[in-house]
């Protein structure tokens, strides 16, 4: 079987990056948890995906970081769709709705701070 890294392609280290992000704002914004810390992977490639940057999380929102890059690892379509418009729910229910919050409170917000280098990521 192929490693699902093979199948991480540039498309797929910008989507992880962005994600990331997304999570990171919303976090630091919503939550301020005082159990919060740097998010760790164990793993080399991703870690390098990450570009090695910190990443401060509750313990909630490393979980949902941690399930959004293993869907979007093993996410079978190529190029992959905007998950908006992808029509295979791939996420568990639960953390389904906790990415949308995400994505309602984070993408205004970075909208305001003019990070278009990832709106437009998140509008395609
Ligand atoms: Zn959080």
């Amino acid at each position: 079987m192929a490693s699902i890294f093979e199948r991480l392609n540039d498309k797929k280290r910008k989507d992880i990056r962005v994600l990331s992000e997304f999570i990171a704002v919303y976090c630091r914004e919503q939550h301020k948890a005082e159990d919060s810390k740097v998010f760790s992977i164990n793993d080399d490639k991703l870690k390098s995906v990450l570009e090695n940057k910190e990443i401060v999380l509750c313990g909630d929102c490393s979980k949902l970081l941690h399930h959004g890059i293993a869907k979007l690892l093993l996410c079978p379509y190529d190029p992959k769709p905007a998950c908006r418009k992808c029509e295979t729910h791939c996420y568990a229910p639960d953390y389904r709705e906790r990415i949308r919050e995400v994505m309602r409170f984070s993408g205004p917000y970075l909208m305001k701070r003019g990070r278009l280098d990832l709106l437009a990521h998140y509008l395609s």
